[in-house]
């Protein structure tokens, strides 16, 4: 920073109006993630109202020599939403930003700001009788920018795409506040680089998204939830490939869940209702129908029929209205924050090939078990992706913080020569950011990391865009480790 801090706020406040930019103390909201793993200390909260507002700000920001930080819902995972700890970043929320600015239903296109919710764009999608595919457990809180910027993935990516294949356009403010209108809604638009593939999934280290063009699709006629249970990580596997076969792109969803998972979820939120009893693995799939709830209802029963005849599952629950769904899904999307309530664990948001899985998850568990004996594996996720959330929580009764203090480091270099010995990814749907900064260094190919840098170069050379996270900043990045 190389700059004079009155002035640097004054045109800070001239950009933005005085009320939106904020700072002192009562900013833990913002400068601290979602798992108060990284508690940072911002200069100022800035919360521009428009993309002009935006272009000011940045245009501010580079006359001073200031970093940036863009936020959207901050409910990432990997510490790149949080300022670090040196006081003089400007932590840019883009929460004000939030219209839909337009529903094409002809062309199935919505176009929206960076800042909205995901699920009010969600909303917005089907008051208009069509569908916004992206959905997760984060949506009440997350942004569509947040979500473009950390390409995200979710619970329909195996039929409708991450948050890269839904958006079909960007409007981006670069570093130096000039805008980029790239909010085509094209489907076909070869006239060179595609910059929007650049800005997706950058999280926040290349410039600003300030909208957005995502694709929208027709509604299903019908959707069929249940719950599945398997003895084994392979009949989990078979049941995903019986219900390929069987219901092709109709199959929506296709989660798995560990028991271990499930437990916590039965310890901290008790009153959520399991359907099941207690089985190693517990499968979610839903099947979605454009033609009639009849032919779902047929579909899914007959799926669910060929599987418990050839021993593939052991028992089912089928939801039978919207509500029992609802209540499924939440039992899912319930176990994040029954993690959150059990303490800290390691993370590993990994990508490996489906037909890779249940080696991988037997030599894993297994060396692991060796290793830390007692370790618990919490390990669940987007099976039908080939995503597992492979979390990994220090044994009963041990401190959560003293468990990941004395062994994160073994675990992850346990856990990531597994992954990448069967042709796997350290990072699926999470991103990088601080958490997994220093193991991208070690384990992505150095030409790649070379590409990459000059990509971060040509487009931010006074690395000013959310610096330290996914690219390594060394030496130290002054964030202070919050215990937990
Ligand atoms: C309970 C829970 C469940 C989750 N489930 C999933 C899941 O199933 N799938 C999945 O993929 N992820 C999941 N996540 C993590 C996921 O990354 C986020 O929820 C979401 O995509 C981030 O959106 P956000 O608006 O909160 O972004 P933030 O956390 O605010 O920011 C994330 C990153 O994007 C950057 N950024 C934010 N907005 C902009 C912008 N407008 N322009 C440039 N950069 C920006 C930030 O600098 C940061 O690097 C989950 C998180 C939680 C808490």
């Amino acid at each position: 920073m190389n700059t004079d801090m009155h002035t640097l706020l004054s045109a800070l406040q001239a950009a933005v109006g005085p009320a939106h930019v904020l700072q002192g103390d009562g900013l833990t909201a913002y400068e601290r993630d979602w798992r108060k793993r990284w508690h940072g200390r911002a200069y100022a909260v800035v919360r521009p109202g428009s993309t002009d507002e935006v272009a000011a700000v940045l245009r501010v920001c580079a006359r001073h020599g200031v970093e940036v930080v863009p936020q959207g819902g901050n409910t990432g995972l990997v510490g790149s939403s949080v300022p670090d700890g040196s006081g003089t970043q400007v932590l840019l929320n883009l929460g004000r930003l939030n219209r839909v600015r337009a529903i094409d239903a002809a062309n199935l296109t919505m176009t929206v700001e960076a800042g909205c919710i995901l699920q009010a764009a969600q909303e917005a999608a089907d008051a208009a009788g069509l569908l916004l595919p992206l959905s997760l457990a984060a949506e009440g809180s997350c942004t569509l920018g947040g979500n473009l910027s950390t390409n995200a993935g979710g619970t329909q990516v195996l039929r409708y795409g991450n948050a890269r294949e839904l958006c079909l356009g960007l409007e981006v403010v670069t570093p130096a506040g000039e805008v980029w209108d790239g909010l085509s809604g094209l489907r076909k638009d070869n006239t060179g680089y595609d910059l929007r593939h650049l800005y997706i999934g950058s999280e926040g280290t290349l410039g600003v998204i300030t909208a957005a063009v995502m694709r929208l699709y027709p509604q299903p006629a019908a959707s069929m939830t249940a719950l599945a249970a398997c003895d084994s990580v392979d009949q989990c596997v078979a049941l995903l490939q019986l219900a390929q076969q069987r219901a092709a792109a109709s199959l929506t969803g296709f989660e798995v869940i560990s028991d271990c998972a499930l437990s916590l979820v039965r310890r901290h939120f008790p009153q959520i209702p399991q359907p099941l009893p207690p089985a190693p693995w517990t499968v979610l799939l839903e099947v979605s129908d454009a033609e009639s709830a009849d032919h779902a209802r047929t579909v899914f029963e007959g799926l669910l029929e060929a599987a418990l005849e050839s021993g593939v599952i052991t028992d089912a629950a089928v939801a039978s209205s919207v509500a029992q769904s609802r209540a499924m899904w939440h039992l899912r999307e319930s176990i994040s924050m029954a993690q959150a309530e059990e303490g800290l664990n390691i993370k590993h948001d990994i990508a490996l090939p489906v037909s890779r899985i249940p080696a991988f998850v037997a030599q894993t568990d297994a060396a692991l078990q060796q290793a830390f004996p007692g370790v618990r594996l919490v390990n669940f996720g987007h099976l039908g992706d080939g995503n597992l959330h492979y979390n990994v929580q220090g044994p009963l009764g041990v401190s959560a913080a003293d468990f990941l203090a004395r062994h994160e480091p073994a675990v992850n270099a346990l856990v990531y020569d597994a992954v990448l010995a069967h042709g796997g990814s350290i990072s699926a749907e999470h991103g990088i950011g601080l958490l997994k900064c220093e193991t991208l260094e070690e384990r992505k190919s150095p030409v790649a990391l070379g590409l990459m840098r000059a990509i971060k170069q040509a487009l931010d050379p006074d690395q000013r865009m959310n610096p330290g996270r996914m690219l390594a900043r060394r030496p130290g990045d002054g964030f202070t480790a919050v215990a937990p």
